[in-house]
């Protein structure tokens, strides 16, 4: 029986010289791998619709456990992703990361809307390559089941602060008072620092973050997902923090490191890290 089904190329792994198989994301089924015959082929009719990154209609059937593609017709190519290489390295970043985190026969649409959005952000340029990478990182681990409450203080609810006190491994915040008074982030750093931790190596435990790198993370969060890009960070540091943070933030929570991440930091024009 075939299935039509929308979905974008999340990876591709050549079998042999003219097939492949490919990681699709798609709204209904989460993440499929599907066998494309002869889509290496230059002059495949499959060929330019299940190149890595497409977002396409697919016919697909199923045969004893594995999914087969039949045809593909390309919706979206984002092509312009390819005219920069932080653009590009971005995408593998993202792909990966979406790939990780979606499972099969699981409903993806937050994820896959996601993924769409920033692909187009970098291909149009709407913001900087640093700053959709940011975005991306906190509604990921937030889909993934990692959502940061920002809302207030997690010891006395105060919500505006001068400074904010992110605990970027519970994905809470404190203001100065409570953190100061709270034993058990005393606690916390004294073990960190005699037991190192390779995810902290690029990171820390506790961020110190200002308003406006704050009121990015909970734009970041909880915009509605037509909105995502729709704050500009005018300052440099600013941006440099809340990349960094975000960043630190997906790391820890998915306990992973990506080879695509270390890709993306080497050709990136934005220093990893900046003090
Ligand atoms: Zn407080």
């Amino acid at each position: 029986m075939t299935e039509t089904i929308k979905g974008i190329v999340l990876r591709e792994t050549a079998v042999g010289d003219y097939d492949k198989i490919m990681t699709v994301l798609t709204a209904d089924h989460g993440k499929l791998s599907v066998f494309a015959r002869g889509a290496k082929r230059l002059k495949s009719p499959l060929f330019t619709a299940t190149q890595i990154f497409s977002y396409s209609e697919m016919t697909i059937y199923r045969s004893s456990n594995h999914y087969y593609l039949r045809t593909a017709d390309l919706i979206e190519n984002f092509y312009r992703m390819r005219d920069y290489l932080e653009g590009s390295a971005l995408a593998g970043y993202i792909a990966d990361v979406a790939a990780d985190i979606s499972v099969e026969n699981q409903d993806a649409t937050e994820l896959l809307r996601l993924v769409l959005n920033c692909f187009h952000a970098i291909s149009q340029r709407i913001r900087p390559p640093a700053q959709i990478k940011g975005v991306f990182e906190l509604r990921a681990s937030s889909i993934a089941g990692f959502m940061p409450n920002l809302v207030a203080c997690a010891g006395c609810g105060n919500s505006d602060l001068e400074i904010y006190y992110f605990d970027v491994t519970d994905g809470i915040f404190r203001c100065e008072e409570c953190y100061r008074t709270d034993a058990l982030i005393a606690e916390k750093l004294a073990q960190r620092q005699s037991e190192p931790d390779a995810i902290y190596q690029t990171g820390t435990v506790i961020a110190l973050l200002s308003p406006s790198v704050f009121a990015a993370m909970r734009f970041s969060i909880y915009s509605r997902a037509q909105r995502i890009f729709s704050f500009e960070l005018k300052d440099h540091q600013t941006l440099m923090d809340f990349a960094k943070v975000a960043e630190n933030y997906l790391l820890c929570h998915l306990e992973k490191n990506y080879s695509t991440l270390e890709f993306y930091h080497t050709v990136s024009e934005v220093p990893k890290s900046v003090k």
